[in-house]
């Protein structure tokens, strides 16, 4: 666990492996989706970007 490097005040478990930072659930978001990361495959932040991403082109296209 680690204190988000938005919100000091708020705890944690989803930790950027590259950048070595925190991210509470408002903040997720990976930091260069763009650019190749060793760590993407078991990277909660970009899954769950991932999945949030998924969730709202659904609603857009019903
Ligand atoms: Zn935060």
């Amino acid at each position: 666990m680690g204190k988000c490097k938005n919100h000091p005040e708020v705890e944690t478990s989803y930790c950027c492996m590259k950048h070595n930072y925190y991210l509470c659930e408002q903040c997720i978001a990976c930091n260069d989706p763009e650019i190749y990361c060793k760590f993407r495959s078991s990277c909660a932040i970009y899954f769950l970007e991932k999945e949030a991403r998924r969730k709202k082109e659904q609603k857009a296209g019903s």
